[in-house]
């Protein structure tokens, strides 16, 4: 059974500043660091200005990062063989491409921002599974716009914590090109130990709920499925959203009723739009059966979400239909796929003793089934990003 530790934050930052020393022939002068997330329901909502529930995960992106006196910027990772050298005006839209377009375009985006940059040596370490679901694209953008603000002397108060969140949305949809709403930066930034983060995307507001898990883990099961969120299924999704909150003449779906709903011409675009109003409908139940540790109605919401996400949005795939009704037929509370989907990670809450046999189980069927290997994890909800 393939587990994913978090590691410790202090160890991998020693190591990333020995590597950083190691690569660039000068010391690191800061380590920033953010979390990947698993969100725990509402999915495709954040752009339809709906409701979500994600949490950030113990996994996070560090980076370690040194100021140039010469205005460019060098990246590379640990993950990746790939480098990206610049100035700071060729970190926008148009410039890097690859992994680099995620960090780099920070950069761009804090700039833009109006915040002081300077040039940079960038080494990244990233210990959340990349394009597994669970948002290492944000953790990567937001541990360097945590990393460059203290560069810039900047304190991580709300305020700054907002323009981070922003350029980081900034950067993945304007420079990486991913049509993703912003519910992953938010999370990686404003994620608290102990809670989930309700997101209301229709206010921008923000409330952590604490989650009442005595005897419960949220396991994370990674399908190794990999998800490309460039590749158009996931922009595809967000259009039939837009021609139907066209067609209802409201501004966004989190204006529409599931009876207008009902009514859509096209029969693609009213499975989708009844997706995303039944989903966001889910996101307060969910956050208050957590709170009470009512197990009947997480199981009934999670059932009913995954299956809004297969038959709906159809952003569900084998592996994780396969995952998610095996975690409930080994002991599971519940269990739904989560992030944008077309592969990546399933969450399920699991009795703490059936932890090891939920695994297992999911481990058998996918060998009979000639599925990849999957990893799982354990998401303890835990700190938004910062600096170490
Ligand atoms: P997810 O956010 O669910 O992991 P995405 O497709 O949104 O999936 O983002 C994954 C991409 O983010 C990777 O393909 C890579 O370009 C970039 N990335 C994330 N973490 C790292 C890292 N540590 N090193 C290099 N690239 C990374
Ligand atoms: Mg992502």
């Amino acid at each position: 059974m393939s587990q994913l530790a978090p590691g410790r934050p202090d160890q991998i930052a020693a190591d990333l500043r020995a590597a950083f020393e190691r690569r660039y022939a000068a010391p690191a002068t800061v380590v920033g660091r953010a979390p990947g997330r698993v969100n725990l329901i509402g999915e495709h909502t954040d752009y339809n200005r709906g409701l979500v529930l994600p949490l950030a995960l113990p996994h996070a992106t560090y980076v370690a990062v040194a100021p140039r006196t010469d205005g460019r910027a060098r990246f590379a990772s640990l993950q990746d063989d790939a480098t990206w050298e610049g100035t700071l005006a060729e970190a926008g839209p148009g410039g890097p491409t690859g992994w680099a377009a995620y960090a780099a375009g920070v950069l761009w985006a804090l700039g833009e921002a109006g915040v002081e940059v300077p040039g940079v040596d960038v080494l990244v370490d990233g210990r959340v599974p990349l394009g597994a679901g669970l948002s290492s694209s944000a953790a990567l953008e937001c541990s360097v716009a945590v990393a460059m603000l203290a560069l810039a002397g900047r304190d991580l108060d709300d305020a700054t914590r907002r323009l981070a969140i922003d350029a980081c949305i900034r950067a993945e949809t304007e420079v990486a090109g991913a049509p993703t709403g912003g519910m992953d930066q938010t999370v990686a930034v404003l994620g608290e130990p102990g809670a989930a983060l309700l997101v209301d995307f229709d206010t921008d507001e923000t409330r952590p709920v604490p989650l009442a898990l005595d005897g419960l883990t949220l396991l994370v099961t990674d399908t190794r499925v990999s998800h490309e969120l460039t590749d158009g299924g996931y922009a595809a999704r967000r259009a039939d959203c837009e021609a139907a909150a066209a067609e209802l003449g409201v501004p966004s779906l989190r204006q529409a009723d599931l009876a207008a709903v009902e009514r859509i011409s096209d029969e693609r675009v009213r499975a989708r739009a009844r997706h995303v109003v039944t989903e966001t409908d889910r996101v307060l139940p969910v956050a208050e059966a957590l709170t009470r540790g009512d197990r009947d109605a997480v199981a009934e919401l999670f059932a009913a979400s995954h299956a809004s996400m297969r038959d709906d949005f159809e952003i569900s795939c084998d592996e994780l239909d396969a995952a998610v009704a095996v975690a409930v037929e080994a002991g599971a509370v519940g269990a739904r796929m989560t992030g944008g989907g077309f592969g990546g990670s399933s969450v399920a809450l699991v009795p703490d003793e059936r932890v090891e046999a939920v695994m297992r189980a999911i481990d058998t069927e996918f060998a009979l089934r000639g599925f990849a290997a999957p990893a799982h994890l354990v998401a303890v909800p835990s700190a938004g990003a910062g600096t170490l």
